[in-house]
């Protein structure tokens, strides 16, 4: 299990993560399908963080890097793929960033269940 994941200062507050599960609903059912699949699949590296963004890189057909940043209000995602931001990569990161803040900030949110299928066991199995 990489270690970066148990890094407590990537805990963001409970209304940046709301945030963070409303912005999920404007990415297209292929996007949210593919990223479920590919978070669970543990394609999301690391995660880094500075300031307010969050980065990381994603293994799709190629390695891409991507971002989510938030402005207190509102988040903006970036990926260098050719379909970005609102891509699968994109999706997977913040599936990713969910899943480790419901698994070590006890954050929860009625849509994580559906949100997150696979992503918490995939989190939990190297323990
Ligand atoms: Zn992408």
């Amino acid at each position: 299990m990489d270690m970066a994941l148990r890094d407590q200062s990537l805990m963001l507050g409970a209304p940046a993560l709301q945030a963070l599960v409303g912005e999920l609903d404007t990415f297209g059912w292929r996007a949210r399908e593919r990223g479920q699949h590919y978070a669970a699949q543990g394609r999301v590296g690391a995660f880094g963080v500075e300031g307010r963004s969050i980065h990381a890189t994603v293994r799709g057909s190629d390695v891409y890097e991507v971002a989510w940043e938030w402005d207190g209000e509102q988040w903006y995602p970036d990926c260098s793929c050719p379909v970005g931001p609102d891509c699968k990569h994109a999706y997977a990161l913040a599936c990713s960033v969910l899943a480790h803040s419901r698994t070590y900030a006890g954050f929860e949110h009625p849509r994580l269940a559906t949100l997150l299928p696979a992503v918490p066991r995939l989190l939990l199995a190297g323990e």
